[in-house]
């Protein structure tokens, strides 16, 4: 961590040319209209750019302001995220914008501090928020921005760690650059995202590379360094897939918990054999007549692995504890989340 002061001085005078040059036109930085750079930031948590693209055009079209997407109904706003997953960022950016309308007038908060007094930003958002819309010093510090730093200053801290990444923030923000605070942050976003990328880094096509620790020692990859993951939890369960000419049984899940209040096809944990299945689903009021198929598939989640066998059973009648709707309302109605969803194309 030698040359780590003079590092962070020549960041943005190295990186500011380079991401004017290199900047990819990305629909959200067409504008740096709060909501719209607010909607983006959520949204790219955890999600690559290039499935974020057609959700972020096809939201923005329904909701083109805050009010309209505080006025909105919630089911609506869940079907738009519907594939994206973490579902509660959905239901906390509706919250966010009822707040800002209620309560700001329909004005966003324009320093990092405001902007954290909303439900579901974090200092990330904020701090891209703040910076990109507000020109504000504020750092937006992500996986990618912990990986570039790491990278140039050798950093052998654990970048879960608050005190590393809190750290890095308060470097960055000591050079953020007057009247560019937003393309600063965006040019090391970019750089993550295209250059200093997790498993190959194009060190030769990257401005830093002549001061970067890593790159001189050829330990690129060797940072970021991560504390060790806990395994995933795994979790059988068994799927109904319930039809009757061309209906199928839907079901809402719990108000609480994981997938909250979202739609699913019936199940329970564990896995029944198929007769044991028959006779669960009898019990809750369905008229099971055949067993189609049995199907065998896998959905994981940030700290649980589903392992899911499910039975398509063919019914006499739409009866029994559930919802019976056409395939299309399904499609077009019901948030299904990819979990539930990837069973579509076997029932
Ligand atoms: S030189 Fe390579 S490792 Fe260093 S910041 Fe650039 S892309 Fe990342």
């Amino acid at each position: 961590m030698k040359k780590e002061k003079s590092l962070f001085e020549v960041l943005p005078q190295r990186l500011l040319p380079w991401y004017r040059e290199n900047a990819r036109d990305l629909p959200w930085r067409h504008s740096r209209e709060p909501y719209r750079v607010w909607v983006s930031e959520i949204m790219l948590q955890q999600t690559r750019v290039e499935a974020v693209i057609g959700y972020y055009n096809r939201f923005m079209e329904a909701f083109p302001t805050v009010e309209a997407l505080a006025e909105a109904e919630e089911s609506r706003v869940l079907k738009l995220w519907e594939g994206l997953g973490y579902y509660s960022r959905a239901r906390n950016l509706q919250k966010a914008a009822k707040q800002i309308a209620a309560e700001y007038g329909g004005v966003f908060p324009d320093t990092a501090e405001g902007l954290l007094k909303l439900p579901g930003i974090g200092a990330y958002t904020a701090g891209a928020v703040a910076s990109i819309c507000f020109e504000r010093p504020s750092a937006a510090v992500d996986g990618n921005v912990l990986r570039i730093i790491t990278r140039m200053t050798a950093d052998d801290r654990a970048i879960d760690l608050n005190t590393t990444k809190q750290d890095i923030a308060e470097k960055l923000e000591a050079v953020y650059p007057a009247g560019s605070c937003g393309d600063f942050t965006q040019a090391l976003m970019e750089l993550g995202a295209c250059v200093c990328t997790p498993k190959s880094p194009k060190c030769e096509a990257c401005p830093m590379r002549d001061l970067c620790c890593a790159h001189a020692a050829h330990t690129e990859t060797a940072y970021p360094v991560k504390l060790p993951k806990a395994k995933k939890r795994v979790e059988e369960r068994t799927v109904f897939l319930l039809r009757c000419g061309d209906e199928l049984a839907v079901c809402r899940r719990e108000e609480e918990g994981l997938l909250a209040g979202l739609w699913q096809f019936p199940n329970c944990s564990g896995v029944l054999s198929a007769e044991e299945a028959i006779k669960w689903i009898a019990e809750r009021g369905a008229k099971p007549t055949e067993l189609v198929r049995e199907v065998h598939r896998v959905h994981i989640f940030t700290h649980i692995r589903w392992e899911m066998t499910a039975y398509v059973l063919e019914c006499s009648e739409p009866a029994g504890d559930f919802i019976w709707a056409d395939r299309t309302e399904v499609e077009q109605h019901y948030t299904l989340p990819t979990a539930f969803r990837m069973f579509m194309e076997d029932v």
